[in-house]
């Protein structure tokens, strides 16, 4: 049976009636009987994870475990959040998981594919001498997305840009698309300048990458929920200073970015997992007007990972809420009715 909600509808503001036919939505009146789910309220295109790596190990040695990676899905979409994406996960997500019909839409990008000219790396990362070509083969391989290491270590000299640039021109040739991992200045910058489609974190991101992130349509993913903790909790060293001083022009650069025209995206990057909401308040709180910063965890990311939003036609993902969460951010923790895929989960 069909199912039928009638409430605001976001961003636009208008109430009407829609309908979910399977996992496509119609505001054309079905024939046949309709279940109404959701009365009232205001209706949001479901939540979006942009940065999110489920299914590691605890440990200083983790690896990939499809229990793991079940359970914090599940609870990525328990919170209403019914598309990720993964920048980076430690193994593939087994079809059963991908395919399940309560399962959050994903978007891989395969691994953390690190040069191995960077003086450091993580354990988690895949350490490779053609950066190149394994960005074009995990772009290949998983959703149209490679995930590189533009830098690791901070201090650090980065990822040459003459290679990031080569990347990107790799990956765009295949029709795909490059999300760096960057929190050096010089990485940020190398990044910005080659044209990378998402640069993560930023932290210490020079001022001249706002303009070259426009031009270049570049959308910046700043994680703010990893790095308040991160920043937070460090010593007061000349290291931990550096990362307090980036991560205060991160929150400067989020409202110049969003200003200069530039796409600003929720990730979250840490747990608890189904947190997005936090990374909405963090936005907020960084200076990005409310509405965009809903959007950065909804009908914005969707249509950066090409899922659209409450239009005929579309994706039946629709988290349902008593308040407009524009007002009230808040109210984004306590989603009155989730339908994925067409199925109510709550
Ligand atoms: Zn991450």
């Amino acid at each position: 049976m069909a199912l039928h909600l009638r409430g605001t509808l976001l961003p636009g503001g208008t109430p009407r009636d829609l309908w979910l036919l399977g996992d496509r939505i119609t505001f054309d009146r079905p024939s046949g009987a309709a279940d109404t789910v959701a009365d009232g309220g205001f209706l949001l295109p479901g939540l979006v994870d942009v940065h999110t790596h489920p299914g590691a190990t605890e440990g200083d040695d983790p690896v990939f475990d499809t229990e793991v990676f079940a359970e914090q899905i599940a609870a990525h979409r328990d919170a209403g959040t019914t598309a990720l994406r993964f920048p980076g996960l430690l193994g593939e997500v087994p079809a059963s998981l991908r395919d399940a019909p309560d399962a959050p839409r994903m978007i891989t990008a395969g691994r953390w594919l690190a040069w191995a000219g960077l003086s450091q790396s993580a354990g988690f990362h895949t350490v490779t001498d053609d950066l190149v070509a394994a960005a074009v083969a995990e772009a290949k391989a998983h959703d149209g997305w490679c995930k590189i290491m533009g830098d690791w270590d901070f201090e650090a000299e980065p990822v040459p840009y003459e290679m990031v640039r080569t990347v990107v021109e790799a990956v765009h040739a295949a029709g795909a698309r490059v999300a760096a991992h960057c929190q050096s200045a010089a990485g940020v910058l190398g990044a910005a300048r080659a044209g990378v489609d998402s640069i993560e974190h930023g932290m210490g991101m020079p001022e001249q990458c706002i303009g070259l992130m426009a031009e270049h349509g570049t959308s910046y993913v700043p994680t703010l929920t990893a790095f308040a903790d991160f920043a937070a909790n460090v010593k007061s060293t000349p290291r931990g200073t550096l990362i307090r001083d980036g991560y205060r022009t991160m929150i400067r650069r989020v409202r110049e970015a969003h200003d200069a025209g530039v796409t600003v995206l929720a990730g979250t990057d840490s747990a608890p997992y189904g947190n997005v909401a936090t990374e909405v308040e963090h936005l907020i709180a960084a200076g990005l007007p409310p509405e965009a910063a809903v959007g950065a965890a909804s009908w914005t990311a969707r249509e950066f990972l090409g899922l659209g939003g409450l239009v005929e036609g579309g994706f039946a993902d629709v988290t349902v809420y008593d308040a407009d969460p524009r007002l009230e951010p808040g109210v984004l923790r306590h989603p009155r009715r989730i339908v994925l895929r067409g199925r109510v989960i709550r």
